[in-house]
């Protein structure tokens, strides 16, 4: 925490003491948590990123899978092609988090990653039949406190927007198996398509990469009018990309964007610090967000 220590924050809110917890403007955030809990329930909604923000990125110091992971790494992929596409990762990942490149710069690279990727993948022929068992043999992890997360916002049935340029087949999966696929969640994502057999044939829609959010965003602009008097919002990503999701909601009265830096952190901590209100370095748990909604709901 830097400058002025506020009340709220620090009085009421133990869970800001941690040090993975970064706030440039204390202040802004102060106003927007009291405008928040003053619109209570009734106007909050959540605009929430998947991969490596509602899932976690480490545990026990090892690297946990994105949607794309648990594909590549699950039996039904030969090793040839999965070899092709950890290469690819390696390639692309380093340009997604590249420091002293601009979004601008990234983004032609990441639509190649995603055009390769989803190619090698189709050509695996994977049957919709399987998704469950390869979620349930992969390594993927959900954020600790989920359940207190899903739970309360069921509870009090707020809407929640997961916007992910993940596989949105995987990510439904995953939060079907962790029991927490509520009916107030919406998930906008790559969804796979099916042939007659069940067999992957390609991906349906426009792609959703992780730096077009903001033309997905304005594509879902029936949703947010829908919600139109949910004006408060809670934004929860990882990327630079997720700070875009909000920008086809109809009315904004408050925004608390809260940002996960995950990797990277020397060299990209002032870039987000500057963007996301709250930055959480290295946090794998919801515990922030959860301490938020308890003052809210
Ligand atoms: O849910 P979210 O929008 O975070 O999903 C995007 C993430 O998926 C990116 O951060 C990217 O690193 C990862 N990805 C991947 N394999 C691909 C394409 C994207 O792991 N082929
Ligand atoms: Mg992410």
């Amino acid at each position: 925490m830097t400058n002025q220590e506020p009340a709220v924050l620090n009085k009421m809110m133990p869970e800001f003491q941690k040090s993975s917890v970064r706030i440039k403007n204390p202040t802004r955030v102060e106003e927007t948590l009291c405008g928040l809990i003053k619109g209570g329930a009734a106007k909050l909604q959540i605009i929430t990123d998947f991969d490596m923000t509602l899932s976690r990125f480490s545990y026990k110091g090892k690297r946990c899978p994105t949607s794309h992971n648990i594909i590549d790494n699950c039996k039904l992929v030969t090793d040839e092609c999965r070899k092709k596409l950890l290469q690819l990762k390696e390639q692309y990942y380093a340009i997604e988090v590249n420091p002293g490149l601009t979004v601008e710069e990234k983004y032609p690279h990441m639509v190649e990653w995603y055009s390769k990727s989803h190619s090698l993948i189709v050509e695996q022929g994977i049957p919709k039949a399987k998704i469950k068992e390869i979620v349930e043999e992969s390594d993927v992890m959900l954020k600790e406190g989920y359940e207190d997360f899903f739970d309360k916002l069921k509870q009090y049935n707020i809407p929640v927007f997961i916007f992910s340029a993940g596989i949105g087949d995987v990510l439904e999966e995953v939060l079907r198996q962790a029991g927490v696929y509520h009916p107030n969640i919406k998930v906008v994502s790559n969804f796979m398509d099916f042939d007659e057999n069940g067999i992957l044939k390609g991906f349906k829609g426009e792609l959703i990469h992780v730096f077009n959010k903001h033309d997905g965003a304005l594509k879902n602009t029936d949703y947010f009018i829908q919600l139109k008097d949910n004006s408060n919002i809670i934004l929860l990503g990882d990327s630079e990309g997720d700070l875009k999701m909000a920008d086809g909601v109809a009315n904004v009265e408050h925004i608390l964007k809260i940002g996960y830096l995950n990797d990277k952190v020397d060299e990209l901590l002032e870039k987000y610090m500057d963007s996301y209100d709250i930055v959480l370095v290295k946090e794998e748990s919801l515990e922030v967000a959860n301490s938020i909604l308890q003052k809210i709901l």
